[in-house]
């Protein structure tokens, strides 16, 4: 059965067993309904820990690195956060059960488009979806406590960076497209930014401008 209550403790078990422990990110993968972001087809494959698919030739990521990131970022109830990649919406709606705010920049209309709907139709009203090149932020609504890329970058993003808050942090696979590529984290201090490099990734590629196709 999908979404069935025991589909839902077996997929909060297997995160907790792959090392998460995080409880505020543990009650939000098991809030946010996972099933209603993959594709129609897929939907009785929703909690299996892979990524799958979605329109654009894009993925909604595997639901134990959307926890991983999550955790890796450490998000507080007050914080603004920002998404690069929004996609199917899946890891906004996880960062919306524990920020205040959410930002979230897809560069394709129609992924843009139908996570905004199922947001809100899901009464996930503090997150917001603009469509545009998230390599560019959206320093109006800036600076953000936390920023999550969810696409590789082949280099460091600096207006990403710019836009972090002192004392911010930002998660991003980073690495050659097609290839192998890292979570870094970059804490923003006082004195410069610190980086660590955690754990090995495949993304599909942060690639700049608004995408020409719908
Ligand atoms: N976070 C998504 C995963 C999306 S996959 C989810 O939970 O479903 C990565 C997404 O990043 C894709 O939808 C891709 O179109 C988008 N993307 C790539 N480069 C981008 C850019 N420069 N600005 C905004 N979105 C971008």
């Amino acid at each position: 059965m999908i979404g069935d209550d025991n589909a839902r403790m077996e997929f909060i078990l297997m995160l907790r067993q792959r090392g998460i422990s995080d409880q505020a990110v543990l009650r939000a993968m098991e809030e946010v309904p996972r099933e209603r972001f993959v594709s129609e087809p897929a939907a009785k494959q929703a909690y299996a820990d892979r990524a799958q698919p979605i329109a654009c030739g894009q993925t909604i990521s595997q639901p134990y690195v959307v926890a991983y990131m999550t955790e890796v970022l450490k998000v507080e109830p007050h914080h603004r956060v920002l998404e690069v990649g929004t996609g199917s919406g899946y890891q906004a709606a996880v960062l919306s059960r524990i920020a205040s705010r959410v930002v979230s920049i897809e560069r394709y209309r129609t992924l843009a488009d139908t996570a905004r709907a199922r947001l809100k139709s899901l009464g996930y009203d503090n997150v917001e979806v603009l469509l545009g090149d998230g390599m560019r932020g959206e320093p109006i609504r800036g600076p953000y406590d936390r920023i999550v890329v969810t696409a590789a970058a082949e280099t460091m993003p600096e207006a990403l960076v710019e836009q972090l808050a002192e004392g911010g942090i930002m998660v991003l696979p980073l690495g050659p497209h097609h290839d192998a590529q890292h979570i870094v984290r970059i804490t923003k201090t006082a004195d410069g930014l610190k980086h660590e490099k955690l754990i090995a990734v495949r993304f599909v590629p942060l690639l700049p401008g608004q995408a020409r196709e719908l």
